[in-house]
C-alpha cells in the first residue's frame, strides 16, 4: 500500500512541560520521512497551560492541528476524536509525555507498508515503576492475550500505527483504547508488533493509578463478549442458564423421589434451597439471554449496521457497494 500522508494523534492532559520538546522531536523525524503529515493534538480538558501552548504551536506551524475537548473525557475518547479527524492514510498514536520515542515511527511505517493493518509498539524495556505498573501490566497482557486470541506482548503501549480504514472503523467507549488490536481482529485486521524504545516520565505526573487494573479486567470480559458473542448472546447466557437449571432439576428430582417413595421429610434440607436456587437462577439467565438477543437485533438495526465487514466485492454495481 502506498502511504502518502500520515496523521500523528496525541492525547494530552496537563502535559505543559512536555509538549514543546515532543513537538521538536516529532518535527525532526517527520521532516526526514519525506511524506506529507499532520500532528493532531487532542487536548483532553487540560487545566494547566497545555491549551495555550498548543494554540501557540498551531499558529506557528499549520501542520499542527488541535482538538480541544470541553472537559476531561479520558484517553480513549481523545484517541477516538483523533481517529475521526485524521486525514492520513496511516494514523499513529502516541503519548504526550515523551515516554514514547518519535524515532520509532519509521519502524512502524515499514510494517504498515509490508501490508499490516495495525502495528503495535512493544515496550520491551519499560521505564516505569515495577510494582504499580510493570507487574499488573504483565498479568493483564497475559490474560488479554489468552482471552482475545490476539498475541501481543504489550497492549498498553500507546505507540501504534493503524491503517486509515481500520482507524475509521472504531467505535470506542470507556477505556477501550488498550484493546484496539483485539477489537480490530473482530473485523479481520492483520496485526503485528515491533520493539520500541521507552523512556521514563521526566515531567508531570502519570494520570493513572493502580485502580485502572479493575477497569482493565472488566474490559477484558466486554471485549471477549463483543468479539465472540455480540451476535449470539443467547449462547453465553443460555448455556450457563441451561446447565444451572439442569443441576437444579436433578437435585429436586432426587428430593422428590426421597419424599414420595421413602416418605422422607425434605422441608429443612439445605439441598432443597440449593436446587431451587440453581433452577431459578438458570431460568433467569436463559431469559436474560433471550432479552439480550432482542436487544442486539434492535441495536444493529437502529445503527443500520450489519454484523459483518465486507473485505471485497466483485462485479457488483457501484450503488450496491456504496450501500454497504
Ligand atoms: N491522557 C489523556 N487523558 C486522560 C489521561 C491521560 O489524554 O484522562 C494522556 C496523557 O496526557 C498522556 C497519555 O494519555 O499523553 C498517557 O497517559 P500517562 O502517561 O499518564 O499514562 P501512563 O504512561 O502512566 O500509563
Ligand atoms: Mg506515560
Amino acid at each position: 500500500m502506498e502511504v502518502r500522508k500520515i496523521s500523528i494523534v496525541i492525547p494530552v492532559y496537563n502535559e505543559e512541560e512536555n509538549i514543546e520538546k515532543l513537538y521538536e522531536e516529532l518535527k525532526e523525524v517527520l521532516e526526514n520521512l519525506k511524506l506529507d503529515y499532520e500532528i493532531i493534538f487532542v487536548n483532553d480538558g487540560s487545566t494547566d497551560r497545555t491549551p495555550q501552548i498548543l494554540d501557540e504551536l498551531a499558529k506557528r506551524d499549520p501542520k499542527v492541528k488541535v482538538v480541544h475537548f470541553r472537559k476531561n473525557y479520558g484517553q480513549t475518547a481523545a484517541m477516538y476524536a483523533g481517529f475521526q479527524y485524521a486525514e492520513g492514510d496511516v494514523v499513529i498514536t502516541m503519548d504526550g509525555d515523551l515516554q514514547n520515542d518519535p524515532h520509532d515511527i519509521p519502524k512502524l511505517l515499514e510494517k504498515i507498508e509490508e501490508g499490516y493493518d495495525i502495528v503495535s509498539g512493544w515496550r520491551k524495556n519499560r521505564q516505569d515503576p515495577f510494582l504499580s505498573r510493570i507487574l499488573p501490566s504483565k498479568i493483564a497482557n497475559w490474560i488479554i492475550s489468552k482471552v482475545t486470541g490476539v498475541h501481543l506482548h504489550d497492549y498498553g503501549c500507546t505507540l501504534k500505527a493503524y491503517r486509515k480504514e481500520v482507524a475509521k472503523n472504531f467505535r470506542l467507549y470507556g477505556d477501550m483504547h488498550r484493546f484496539l488490536p483485539a477489537v480490530a481482529k473482530s473485523f479481520g485486521a492483520k496485526i503485528t508488533e515491533v520493539v520500541v524504545n521507552h523512556r521514563p516520565r521526566l515531567y508531570g505526573k502519570s494520570k493513572y493509578g493502580i485502580g485502572r487494573t479493575i477497569r482493565v479486567i472488566l474490559d477484558i470480559f466486554l471485549v471477549k463478549f463483543l468479539n465472540d458473542y455480540l451476535n449470539k448472546p443467547l449462547y453465553v447466557f443460555g448455556s450457563v442458564g441451561l446447565t444451572l437449571m439442569g443441576l437444579g432439576f436433578l437435585i429436586m428430582l432426587y428430593l422428590s423421589i426421597e419424599k414420595i417413595f421413602f416418605g422422607a421429610s425434605i422441608g429443612g434440607r439445605p439441598l432443597l434451597i440449593l436446587g431451587v436456587l440453581l433452577f431459578l437462577s438458570g431460568l433467569q439467565l436463559l431469559s436474560t439471554g433471550i432479552v439480550a438477543e432482542v436487544v442486539i437485533r434492535t441495536y444493529y438495526e437502529s445503527k443500520h449496521d450489519v454484523p459483518f465487514k465486507v473485505e471485497r466485492l466483485v462485479n457488483f454495481d457501484q450503488k450496491v457497494e456504496e450501500k454497504i
